[in-house]
């Protein structure tokens, strides 16, 4: 019998530490490893066994973190690197040469929409947006030289939810793997790969390690894309790779004997992650960092409970305001998204979401600057509740047209819900919104 989540979420990953004993995973804090022999050596360069080398290309403390997070997805696979951006950057390096496309929701967070703009247009890879309430968009968008198609499952910043079994099926009759970031759902509340995601990209840095203490990110393999049916759109997965004695990433590493009782699993795109675009491009997660992403890990069903739990009770609280002219969560009845919500996040729609002063742009900037037990910064998932005013913040050098198409409106302001007492948070706003007036 498959274990339950929160008990998968506390031991998936980790063992007693065989040296010592130790029960916490150890912080294995090493750049390196010594060899059996020459041997050895020679086998672990090859990738004809699998062990350590160097931390910039796997850590024992890392691998901890790695295997936890790939059982909670449902992944064959994981790679833990140093943000979630990093994870961004890697999961497409395998996939994209130059002149390719990425075909991806304009409902992204902010640093993902410039990540795609303009860092991987110096790489000579476009991207090509779509709008994940126009499913026909992503259709229209594909063409010769896509390689994925990109959707947050749970979008930053309006608390959006992507259908995506039905964006899946798009992917799958392009023959490009759909690749989901999970990073505001978190694998508690929803499982893209279950619903026809092909690779996790999230960041670790949100809600998994959920104390808003250690940046961090992960790709997930799910194991299940087929490269070899995909073999001109995909050279660094299903051609000879002179790096490694002309290897075929697809052969050798499409049917390893590691999933549960032994049964076979597809690791290739974790592999070439790890071995290429890790190896080369360097970013990775520190075992620190690793260690304290694992113990919040340990508590994130009970938090995203009560974080799920908190926004509910806060944003119904919001939606009865005079002060207050809309509220977007998924979580309510009568939110536009509530039905995919129900089918995607059954458990609840996040903590993340948007709602609309009256009084704009100057009410925003004073109401940001009057909560006292929210805080005023750029982050989300933290056991601390935060607040910020987009427009004046991260989507200030937009015009007003662009800040209301990203969800970023002049009147609009962003929770992230933290696991204090909910009347304590609706006080707080409370006093912050009869301020403005
Ligand atoms: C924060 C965030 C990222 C980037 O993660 P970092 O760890 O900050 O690099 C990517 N996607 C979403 C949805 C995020 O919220």
């Amino acid at each position: 019998m498959t274990q339950g989540f929160a008990t998968r979420a506390v031991h998936a990953g980790t063992e007693p530490d065989p040296a010592s004993g130790s029960r916490a995973q150890p912080i294995h804090q090493t750049t390196s490893f010594v060899f059996r022999d020459s041997d050895h050596a020679a086998k672990l360069f090859a990738l004809q066994e699998f062990g350590n080398i160097y931390t910039r290309l796997g850590n024992p403390t890392v691998g901890a973190l790695e295997g936890r997070v790939a059982d909670l997805e449902g992944g064959t696979m994981a790679v833990g690197v140093g943000s979630g951006h990093a994870a961004q950057m890697l999961a497409f390096h395998v996939l994209m040469e130059p002149g390719r496309n990425i075909v991806a929701a304009k409902q992204l967070y902010g640093g993902s929409i410039n990540q795609l703009n303009h860092a991987f247009a110096k790489f000579g890879w476009s991207v090509k947006w779509a709008d994940i309430d126009d499913l026909s968009s992503f259709e229209a968008a594909v063409d010769g030289d896509t390689r994925a198609i990109f959707t947050e499952s749970l979008a930053n910043p309006g608390g959006l939810v992507t259908d995506m079994a039905a964006v899946a099926k798009i992917a799958n009759a392009a023959g490009v793997p759909y690749i989901v970031d999970n990073t505001m759902a978190s694998p508690y509340l929803c499982r893209p790969l279950e619903h026809g995601a092909d690779i996790i990209v999230e960041s670790l840095t949100k809600f998994i390690g959920g104390h808003g203490n250690s940046i961090g990110g992960i790709i997930v393999d799910g194991g299940k894309f087929d490269w070899k049916a995909n073999t001109d759109k995909f050279p660094t997965m299903s051609t000879p790779q002179s790096y490694y004695n002309d290897l075929v990433f697809a052969d050798g590493f499409g049917a390893l004997p590691l999933g549960p009782d032994g049964a076979n699993v597809d690791i290739a795109f974790a592999i070439a992650a790890r071995a290429f675009s890790l190896r080369d491009l360097g970013p990775a997660l520190s075992p620190f960092n690793a260690f304290m992403i694992m113990t919040g890990c340990e508590t994130l069903p009970l938090r995203m409970a009560k974080h799920c739990a908190n926004a509910m009770e806060v944003a119904t609280w919001l939606k009865g305001r005079d002060e207050v002219s809309w509220v977007r969560y998924a979580g309510l009845s009568d939110d536009p998204h509530h039905a995919l919500g129900q089918k995607y996040m059954p458990k609840g729609a996040g903590a993340v979401f948007t709602f609309g002063l009256k009084g704009g742009y100057e009410a925003g900037v004073k109401l940001v600057e009057s909560l006292n037990v929210f805080s005023h910064l750029a982050n989300i998932g933290d056991t601390r509740s935060l607040v910020i005013h987009p427009a004046s913040t991260t989507h200030s050098q937009l015009s007003d047209e662009q800040k209301t198409a990203a969800g970023a409106a002049p009147d609009t302001v962003r929770l992230s819900v933290g696991i204090e007492d909910a009347p304590d948070l609706i006080a707080d706003l409370e006093q912050a919104l009869a301020g403005l007036s």
